[in-house]
C-alpha cells in the first residue's frame, strides 16, 4: 500500500470546521474536508490524546491500496478560538458530555451536526446548547479505525441531514459537496431516524443473542415478525406513520441483503466495546411505555440483551 503525505489546496478563508471526536467517522469526514482544502480542526478528548495524535503527525485516510496522511490541526475542548460549525462525531453515550465541554465556545450562529446512531443523544444536546442550531444526521456510510489516527473507508453510502424543527438547509452545506461527501437535505430526518432505529431494533439486539450474522436471523423468523409488529405500532404511536410504512418487508430484504454481515452491535459486542443500546431498543421500550403501547417482545429482548452484556461484564446503557 502506498501512503502519500497530502497538504490540501488552501481554499478562501471561511469558518473551519471543528470536528469533535476524532474516531471513525469524524475520521473520515475531517480527511474528506481537509483534503479538499478547508480549514479543519480536530477537539481531541484531552492532552494525552493530543500529545499521541501529534506523534502520529496527522490523521491517516484508507482507501482501497491508498492511504493518504493529511496533518490536520489538534486541539483540545478547552481551546480558545471560536465554533461556528462543529460535527459531533462522538458515539451516542459520549456526545452529551463531549458537547458540554465545548458549549462555551458556540459562536451566536453556531451549527452543529449530530452524527450519532439512534435517538435521544441528539434531543439531549439540543437542549443543553439552545441558542446553537442542530442538524441531525443520518449516514449509511462505513468507516472503522485499522490503528489509532487511522480510518478505512470501508462503505460508500449517503448522508441525511435534516432540522427536527424543519428549517432551511445551513448556508455552508456546499463544502461538503466539494469534498466529495455525498447528502442531502431531509425535510422528514425525524422519520429517517425512526426507520433507521426500527430496522436496527428488529435485527440487531438478535445477532448478538443468536450470536449470528444478520442472515442467520432466517431460523428466528417467527420473532422478527413480532417486533415489527410492535415496532411499525410504535413509530405510529410516536407520530411517525411514514417510518412505518412496509417495515416488516424492508427488515427481511436488509436481513437478505446483509446476509454475511454481522451487525454492528454485533462487532461491538465481540470486540467488547460498550453499545449504543439506550439509544436504540432502550429508546424504543421507553418511547413505548412514554406512550402506553404494550410491546412485549421488544420489552423481552431488550432485556436479554442487558442481562447478557452484563453477563459478559460490559457496560449494559
Ligand atoms: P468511534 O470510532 O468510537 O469514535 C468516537 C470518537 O469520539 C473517539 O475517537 C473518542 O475518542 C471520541 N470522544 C469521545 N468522547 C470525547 C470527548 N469528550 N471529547 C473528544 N472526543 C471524544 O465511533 P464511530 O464509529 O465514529 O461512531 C460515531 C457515531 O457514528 C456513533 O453514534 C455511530 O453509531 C455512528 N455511525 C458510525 C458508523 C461507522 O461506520 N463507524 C456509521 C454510521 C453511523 P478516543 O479515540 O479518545 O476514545
Amino acid at each position: 500500500m502506498s501512503v502519500h503525505s497530502f497538504c490540501g489546496t488552501s481554499r478562501q478563508p471561511s469558518a473551519p470546521w471543528h470536528i469533535l471526536g476524532a474516531g471513525s467517522m469524524g475520521s473520515l469526514w475531517a480527511t474528506r474536508l481537509a483534503r479538499a482544502g478547508y480549514d479543519v480542526r480536530l477537539i481531541l478528548r484531552d492532552q494525552a490524546r493530543l500529545q499521541a495524535y501529534h506523534a502520529a503527525q496527522g490523521l491517516t485516510l484508507v482507501e482501497g491500496s491508498n492511504a493518504i496522511l493529511l496533518p490536520i490541526a489538534a486541539q483540545t475542548p478547552d481551546a480558545a478560538d471560536p465554533i461556528t460549525r462543529v460535527l459531533v462525531a462522538c458515539k451516542a453515550y459520549d456526545a452529551e458530555y463531549a458537547v458540554a465541554q465545548i458549549a462555551h465556545r458556540l459562536s451566536p450562529e453556531a451549527h452543529l451536526i449530530l452524527l450519532q446512531n439512534g435517538l435521544g443523544s441528539q434531543q439531549a444536546v439540543a437542549a443543553q446548547v439552545p441558542h446553537a442550531r442542530c442538524v441531525f444526521a443520518s449516514s449509511t456510510e462505513g468507516a472503522f479505525r485499522d490503528g489509532d489516527w487511522r480510518v478505512v473507508f470501508a462503505g460508500q453510502g449517503h448522508n441525511w441531514l435534516g432540522d427536527p424543527e424543519q428549517g432551511a438547509a445551513p448556508t455552508r452545506l456546499d463544502d461538503l459537496q466539494h469534498s466529495g461527501i455525498r447528502h442531502e437535505w431531509s425535510p422528514t430526518i425525524m422519520s429517517r431516524l425512526w426507520r433507521k432505529l426500527a430496522l436496527n431494533c428488529a435485527i440487531n439486539p438478535l445477532t448478538v443473542l443468536h450470536q449470528c450474522t444478520n442472515g442467520g436471523l432466517k431460523a428466528h423468523t417467527q420473532t422478527v415478525d413480532a417486533l415489527c409488529i410492535e415496532l411499525s405500532a410504535l413509530l405510529v404511536g410516536c407520530a411517525q406513520p411514514e417510518a412505518a410504512v412496509n417495515l416488516s418487508a424492508e427488515v427481511h430484504r436488509v436481513i437478505d441483503a446483509t446476509a454475511q454481515n454481522y451487525s454492528s452491535m454485533y462487532q461491538d459486542v465481540a470486540q467488547r466495546r460498550r453499545t449504543e443500546i439506550s439509544y436504540l431498543s432502550g429508546y424504543a421500550c421507553q418511547a413505548a411505555q412514554r406512550i402506553g403501547l404494550d410491546t412485549p417482545h421488544l420489552h423481552a429482548i431488550h432485556q436479554q440483551l442487558i442481562a447478557h452484556l452484563t453477563h459478559l461484564g460490559l457496560p449494559s446503557h
